[in-house]
C-alpha cells in the first residue's frame, strides 16, 4: 500500500508523529518536497527528536528512507543530521538514499533569500535558508543537482556558469561583494564525496519497491495552504506541498498511490505573515499558544493561532484527495467552556463556503463559527473513542461530517501512546 501523508492547513500539524506512526507499517519513507525549512518532531520515551531532511523513519530499524528529487538539499544540514543520528547510535547503513536530481541549496541561495526578503515591504515571511531561490534555480534551469556533486568537470562549468551571472546582480543590485569560485567548488565536491554513497536513481528503487509490493510512506513537508498553487500566495513555500507532489517529487506515478491521509489540528496555526481568517484576538491567541507550546521546530517562532477552519480543511480533502483523517492535539482544546468550528466566511453580506482566492476577501472575511460546549481536561488518559467525553466526541463527530472524511487517528499527546485509533 502507497500512502502519501500532507498537512491539511499551514504546516507544523503534527506530521512528524503521524508519520512516525505509520512508518511502522512502511518498507520505504521517503520526503518529497521542501527542504530544511521543515521540521518534524518525534518524540520516542524521554527523548525527543526533530528532523530537517532525513524522513523520521529512519528511527525504525531496517526501514529506507528516501530524499527524492523534488526535495532540496542544504548539504551543511544533511552532513549534520547525519552526525547527530551516528552520536545517537541510529545505524543507517545501507537503508538511506538520496534521489540523484534532488537540487543543491548553494551559498548565494540563502544569501539572496535574505536580500530580497529585507528589500521587500511585503515581507513573506521567507525562513531565509535558500529554499526559494533553490526552486527558482531549478525551474530557470540553472540549478545544481545532487548527481553534479559527484562530477568535478560538470560541476565545475555548472557552477561557473551561474557565479558569473549572480556575482553581477549581487554586486549590482544588492551591493554585495559576490562568491569565490575555489572556495564554493572545494566545499561542495567535498560534499559530493561525503554523500556519495546515499546518492542513486529513488525513481528506479521506489518503482522497483511498487513492483515487489513493498509498501511505501510518501511524507509530506509543510502543509496544502503554503503550496506553490492552493497555498495562500505569496505566503507560500516554493514547493507543491498537496499530495500531487509526492508523484513529481518522486516519479512514483499517480496511479500508484493507493491512499491519502490528511493531518490537521483540532484548532489552527500559521507561521509568518498572510491572511488567516480564524486568528485568535491577542490575549486568547498568547494564551493557546502557550497551551500548544505553538513555537516552530526550525525556527522557534511563535506561531499565530486560530480555532478550527473547516473552510480550509473541506478544501483540503479535495485538493489532496484524503480519505483519513488524523486529529491532532486535542488535548491542547481541554478544559475549555466553547469551543468554535468556522464553517464558513462572510464577506460584504456574502456567505462564502469555499475558500476564496481573492487576497482582499481573504484578508476581510469574517468567519462563521459553530458554536459547540467544550470538555473538561481528560485525566483518565482515554485509550479508545468511546473513552472520550462526550463533548470531544460531538466535536470530532462535526468535523468528520464537514470535512467529508473519516477520522481514524485523534492524538491526544505529543507521546507515541497518546494516540486514540478509530
Ligand atoms: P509537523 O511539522 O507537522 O511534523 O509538526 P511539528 O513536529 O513541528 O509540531 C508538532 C508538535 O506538536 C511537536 O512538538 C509534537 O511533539 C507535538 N504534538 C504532536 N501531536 C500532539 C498532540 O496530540 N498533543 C500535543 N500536546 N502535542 C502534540
Amino acid at each position: 500500500m502507497n500512502i502519501v501523508l500532507v498537512g491539511m492547513q499551514w504546516g507544523d500539524e503534527g506530521k512528524g508523529k503521524v508519520i512516525d506512526i505509520l512508518s511502522k507499517r512502511a518498507d520505504y519513507i521517503v520526503r518529497y518536497q521542501g527542504g530544511n525549512n521543515a521540521g518534524h518532531t518525534v518524540v520516542v520515551g524521554d527523548k525527543e527528536y526533530i528532523f530537517h531532511l532525513i524522513p523520521s523513519g529512519i528511527l525504525h530499524p531496517g526501514k529506507i528512507c528516501c530524499i527524492g528529487n523534488g526535495v532540496v538539499i542544504d548539504p551543511e544540514v544533511l552532513k549534520r543530521e547525519l552526525a547527530d543520528l551516528r552520536k545517537n547510535n541510529i545505524d543507517f547503513s545501507g537503508r538511506f538514499k538520496i534521489s540523484t536530481l534532488a537540487h543543491v541549496i548553494m551559498p548565494y541561495h540563502k544569501n539572496l533569500d535574505q536580500l530580497r526578503e529585507a528589500k521587500r515591504k511585503n515581507k513573506i515571511g521567507t525562513t531565509g535558508r535558500g529554499i526559494g531561490p533553490c526552486y527558482a534555480d531549478k525551474i530557470n534551469r540553472c540549478g545544481i543537482r545532487m548527481i553534479d556533486l559527484l562530477n568535478p568537470g560538470v560541476f565545475k562549468d555548472k557552477l561557473k556558469d551561474n557565479l558569473k551571472e549572480k556575482n553581477e546582480i549581487f554586486k549590482k543590485v544588492y551591493g554585495h561583494p559576490g562568491f569565490s569560485f575555489q572556495k564554493i567548488y572545494r566545499q561542495y565536491l567535498d560534499y559530493g564525496k561525503l554523500f556519495s554513497k546515499f546518492v542513486c536513481d529513488t525513481a528506479v528503487l521506489l518503482n522497483k519497491a511498487c513492483d515487489d509490493k513493498s509498501d511505501i510512506l510518501l511524507e509530506g513537508a509543510q502543509g496544502t495552504f503554503l503550496d506553490i498553487d492552493f497555498g495562500t500566495y505569496p505566503f507560500v513555500t516554493s514547493s507543491s506541498a498537496t499530495s500531487g507532489g509526492a508523484c513529481i517529487g518522486t516519479g512514483i506515478s499517480p496511479v500508484k498511490i493507493d491512499k491519502v491521509v490528511g493531518v490537521c489540528k483540532a484548532y489552527t496555526t500559521r507561521v509568518g505573515e498572510g491572511p488567516f481568517p480564524t486568528e485568535f484576538a491577542e490575549g486568547f491567541g498568547n494564551f493557546m499558544r502557550d497551551r500548544g507550546n505553538e513555537f516552530g521546530a526550525t525556527t522557534g517562532r511563535p506561531r499565530r493561532c486560530g480555532w478550527f477552519d473547516a473552510v480550509i480543511a473541506r478544501q483540503s480533502v479535495m485538493l489532496n484527495g484524503i480519505t483519513e483523517l488524523a486529529i491532532m492535539k486535542m488535548d491542547v482544546l481541554d478544559g475549555l467552556d466553547k469551543v468554535k468550528i468556522c464553517i464558513a466566511y462572510k464577506y460584504k453580506g456574502r456567505v462564502i463556503k469555499e475558500f476564496p482566492h481573492d487576497f482582499e476577501v481573504l484578508s476581510k472575511a469574517v468567519p462563521i463559527y459553530k458554536e459547540m460546549a467544550g470538555w473538561p481536561n481528560q485525566d483518565n488518559n482515554p485509550s479508545s473513542f468511546k473513552q472520550l467525553h462526550p463533548n470531544a466526541r460531538a466535536y470530532l463527530l462535526e468535523l468528520q461530517k464537514l470535512l467529508g472524511a473519516n477520522i481514524t487517528m485523534v492524538s491526544i499527546g505529543s507521546a507515541r501512546k497518546s494516540t486514540i485509533f478509530i
